[in-house]
């Protein structure tokens, strides 16, 4: 919750860095420790609860050195080994706090390529934030240095310098990489592979780039413009697009190998199936699955509903089912799209919620109810086939479940009906079976996901796969750790490649 406005935030953080700079010695621990974490300024709740622009406004740079200030320069750097592509964090942060921010950007994209898109999604507090030693220090972790808010610093500040550059491209080799699926794992692949001179095509099904950082995250909190930022520098490094392609249907993944002369494919279709309750009512007009409501309002602007040519539906009262991102998402949308109430239901407590903490504190500004303790036993439909109710249940929590949190246990008797016009199942994804089912060569493992080793290899000779389709629906970070991975192993085999062609000729 923001006590000030953005400008009167500047303005203490512009005065406390006059002090802090002019102090007579070296600062120690103890003094950093007593430097405020720097508040994110942000849109007012009211304001921003009707617009669709970006809720966290960014640091200004008095704010920045500031924050960076705090950071002890720890010896053991254990954010490093707990950020997934590991950035020198305690050396970028040094060279924020001494104002020396194209030296900062330069030390993170030495391994990571999207900073713009990480510092605002990544979840730094179970990550690079969560051992920091001034939040154990000061006891709570939304304490820690903000690294996440100062890496998006830093790539904002070099994009507004206009001056960031693409990375170096090698000679042409001319061996030919296929990279399926544009989401941060196949962007990450298409950026290391093409680096080393091969030829790369990205084929992506929908219209548009960036896959679920463009249609599943809202322009609240990932405006389109940092994506095609991304997918900007890819073009200018010579990475060809293919949109409207599906892989499966449009052309077989072996096809790609066997009739397109590419010498490796990469998989990164990401988990985009979504997953239902199977209650009673699911099938009414005005249930939505999270995927759909999200891709509506974000890549197809299904909001503007004189002009759209599938506009969304109109709701008063909705309840969100699920407590993880995509529902805060979710709920936060539908209040952005003219809602009057707007309900989270979720089975267990906020404790348990995995919702990063700011996306909750986030949508509780923005009025939207919690019912935890509380699911939906079925929804309930009018004469012409639309949501007009809810049946929920309470729940209490009994001992924990193989994930480690109490399980909800249903309290026998205890149904009662909340009234809505539109349900949104947030309860996650699964991976989308076309390329497994069109590919059967291709190893799945029960939930559909990819088998690969170490190296992201599959069991196919020339496919990888990374990202999502792998893991199950995760993060953007570890998507990129994957594509990374990827990358290099594909890099190896085709130099190994060229030296043994070499060697013939
Ligand atoms: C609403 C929402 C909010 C989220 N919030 C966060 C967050 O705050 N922080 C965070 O770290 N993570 C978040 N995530 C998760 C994160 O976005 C994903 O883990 C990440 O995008 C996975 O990357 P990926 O490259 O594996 O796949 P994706 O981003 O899913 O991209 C896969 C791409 O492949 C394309 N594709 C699929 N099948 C085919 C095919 N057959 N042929 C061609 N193309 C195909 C898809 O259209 C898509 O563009 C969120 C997810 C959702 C849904």
């Amino acid at each position: 919750m923001n006590h000030l406005t953005p400008e009167e935030l500047i303005d203490e953080a512009r005065a406390l860095l006059k002090d802090v700079i002019n102090f007579e010695g070296p600062l120690k621990p103890k003094d950093r420790l007593k430097i405020p974490a720097q508040e994110m300024p942000a849109q007012d709740p009211i304001v921003r609860s009707k617009n669709l622009e970006e809720v966290a406004l960014g640091y200004a740079a008095e704010q920045a050195r500031l924050e960076a200030i705090r950071c002890l320069q720890c010896p053991k750097k254990q954010c490093v080994n707990d950020c997934p592509v590991g950035i020198d964090i305690p050396t970028f942060v040094k060279h924020v706090a001494e104002g020396e921010f194209q030296a900062a950007a330069d030390e993170i994209k030495k391994v990571s390529l999207l900073p713009s898109i990480c510092g605002r999604v990544c979840p730094q507090e179970t990550q690079c934030q969560m051992n920091c030693t001034i939040g154990k220090s000061l006891k709570d972790v939304d304490k820690a240095v903000a690294i996440g808010r100062l890496e998006r610093f830093i790539a904002d500040w070099e994009r507004a310098q206009g001056n960031v550059k693409p990375p170096e491209v090698k000679p042409e080799t001319g061996k030919k990489v296929a990279v399926v699926g544009s989401g941060p794992a196949g962007l990450v692949v298409a950026a290391d592979v093409r680096r080393e001179g091969h030829d790369v095509t990205i084929f992506e099904a929908f219209h548009k780039l960036g896959g679920v950082m463009r249609y599943g995250i809202p322009e609240f909190r990932l405006p389109n413009e940092i994506v095609d930022e991304e997918i900007n520098t890819l073009e200018k490094m010579g990475v060809k697009f293919q949109t409207n392609f599906v892989v499966g249907r449009t052309r077989k993944l072996m096809d790609l190998i066997e009739k397109d002369g590419f010498d490796a494919v990469f998989v990164g279709t990401g988990a985009g199936l979504p997953m239902f309750m199977n209650i009673e009512g699911e099938n009414l007009v005005g249930v939505f699955s999270a995927n759909e409501y999200l891709t509506r309002a974000n890549l197809m602007r299904a909001f503007d509903r004189s002009h759209a040519d599938t506009p969304i539906y109109k709701s008063q009262r909705v309840a969100v089912l699920g407590g993880g991102n995509v529902a805060m998402d979710s709920a936060r949308m539908a209040v952005r799209l003219g809602a009057e109430k707007v309900y989270v239901v979720y089975r267990r407590t906020e404790v348990e919620m995995p919702a990063r903490k700011e996306e909750v504190a986030h949508a509780k500004e923005e009025g939207i109810e919690f019912k935890f303790l509380q699911n939906a036993k079925r929804i309930i439909g009018d004469d012409k086939g639309r949501v007009k109710a809810m049946e929920c249940l309470k729940y209490e929590l009994g001992e924990p479940d193989s994930s480690g949190r109490r399980r909800p246990v249903v309290i026998p008797g205890s149904e009662f009906i909340i009234d809505v016009d539109t349900v949104i199942v947030a309860i996650g994804n699964g991976s989308n079976p076309l390329i497994s089912q069109t590919t059967p060569e291709l190893e799945v493992n029960k939930w559909g996901n990819i088998v690969v080793n170490g190296d992201q290899k599959s069991s196919v000779d020339r496919i990888f796969a990374g990202g999502d389709i792998v893991l199950g629906a995760a993060t953007v970070i570890l998507a990129m750790g994957e594509g990374r991975r990827a990358a290099h192993a594909i890099n190896e085999m085709l130099e190994k490649e060229l030296k043994e062609e070499k060697a013939v000729i």
